[in-house]
């Protein structure tokens, strides 16, 4: 690693994305005690759900234990859709295939696997780095009875959803939305979490609001969202005692975590413009280093800039091998590579992080299919470069991206001294 001499550590770490509390939250929170709802009804949740529907453009939302619940009984509910009622210890897609992000959190992708269908990961694309639309469509020519296509928007940049929209509807596939981490972001003025059958937001600890955890699911359908409702509180049946018709969940989310949501919902907009300012300072700060930022579709979108994040150009990258859980690079002068800005950052007590493991290389799903534009096959390719071109984008983006701190609490100083350290990974004496 690179000299770090005469770059101050922080006395208090740097997060990459951590809780911006207001002071509100914890007045809902007293209102849930005062009143004694502590439970998973009171007015809170039917704030949260209101005001979520409302901001989304969505008629219904449900507000659930965590994004991950939310992301269950969407896929559950396409499923079921699709293939009817699973029998009570079977999910609903067993033996069926569904198409996935490939970069992104394995939330987004493990419920298909709950529900015991068999995700067939779609590669990524350089301009906004999400589900590539060449590779979904050349998945349908080769997997043309697929129905479900589960689609996450990476760091609160809206995917290219025309593109998928289209593909979606000329195969009359059910898409699942994964809003997680781009809530209040907008592609053509419309919000992110809107354009699919069913979506899911995310309030863990880490996102651009939080409830300390929770999630909500959305959609257009009243009687979807009465389904959900009713499977994440027990499947309880409109009966004097417990009746059960249908396996149950406990996914309903608490009155007190409401509470936070509640008071942290007014500053969505604030988080959004400082994160947006985090961007732009980094893009700034980096604009004579050999690296791009993570890049979004500027005439057709607005991101949440949940995480900025750059991508060191191929020749400045020096080597650098991963194992599964190790890894090992050169320190080369005038190339860095994303470990090496890790460990500099790490030493003066700024949290960074690789980009997400693409899921098609990961132990759990190597076996499954994975389908980029240049061909398809299993997990495990190494072949990143086949005649100068990429064959493997998110494995591409994988191994030359960084996550950098994106914290909104980091003040400009903090983020000059950050900017300081990457530059040092290109020093060239
Ligand atoms: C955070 C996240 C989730 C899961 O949300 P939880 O509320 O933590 O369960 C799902 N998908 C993506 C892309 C995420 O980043």
């Amino acid at each position: 690693m690179k000299s770090l001499e005469g770059i101050k550590r922080f006395e208090k770490k740097v997060w990459l994305s951590s809780p911006t509390m207001h002071g509100e939250e914890l007045q809902f929170m007293k209102e849930a005690f005062d009143s004694n709802w502590m439970s998973t009804v009171g007015q809170n949740i039917n704030e949260v759900e209101k005001c979520i529907a409302e901001r989304i453009g969505c008629k219904y939302a449900v507000a659930l234990s965590a994004g991950t619940a939310a992301l269950h009984l969407a896929t559950k509910l396409a499923g079921e859709k699709l293939y009817g009622q699973a029998r009570p210890h079977e999910g609903t897609l067993k033996g069926k295939k569904v198409f996935c992000s490939d970069v992104t959190f394995d939330a987004s992708v493990n419920p298909v696997a709950y529900e015991d269908g068999e995700a067939v990961f779609i590669d990524t694309e350089y301009d906004t780095w999400n589900m590539d639309p060449i590779a979904l469509d050349k998945a349908f020519t080769i997997y043309p009875d697929v129905k479900i296509i589960v689609l996450a928007h990476l760091y609160g940049t809206p995917g290219k959803m025309d593109e998928i929209l289209e593909i979606a509807k000329k195969h009359g596939a059910l898409i699942i939305e994964d809003a997680a981490e781009s809530f209040g972001a907008r592609y053509k003025g419309k919000e992110t979490g809107s354009f699919g059958d069913y979506n899911a937001i995310s309030f863990n600890g880490n996102k651009i609001i939080t409830g300390s955890s929770g999630g909500m699911f959305l959609t257009d359908s009243k009687e979807d969202a009465d389904k959900v409702r009713k499977w994440s509180t027990q499947s309880r049946e409109d009966a004097p005692w417990y009746q059960h018709e249908e396996i149950g969940y406990n996914y309903r989310m608490s009155n007190v975590i409401a509470g936070v949501v509640r008071g942290q919902l007014p500053y969505l907009d604030e988080h959004i413009a400082r994160k947006r300012e985090i961007y732009q300072r980094y893009k700034e700060g980096f604009k004579d280093l050999p690296v791009m930022m993570n890049p979004y579709d500027e005439k057709n979108s607005e991101p949440n800039f949940w995480l900025s994040c750059l991508l060191i150009e191929e020749n400045a990258m020096s080597p650098l091998v991963r194992g599964e859980k190790e890894y090992l690079y050169q320190s080369q002068k005038g190339k860095t590579n994303p470990q090496e800005i890790m460990e500099m950052l790490a030493a003066i007590n700024a949290e960074s992080r690789p980009i997400w493991k693409p899921m098609h290389l990961q132990p759990i799903y190597r076996m499954n299919a994975f389908v980029t534009e240049k061909g398809s096959g299993r997990g495990q390719s190494n072949a990143y470069i086949d005649e100068g071109e990429p064959v493997d984008i998110g494995a591409d983006i994988f191994r030359r991206g960084l996550c950098l701190p994106s914290d909104n609490k980091m003040t400009e100083e903090d983020q000059g001294r950050v900017i300081e350290v990457v530059k040092r990974g290109f020093v060239s004496f």
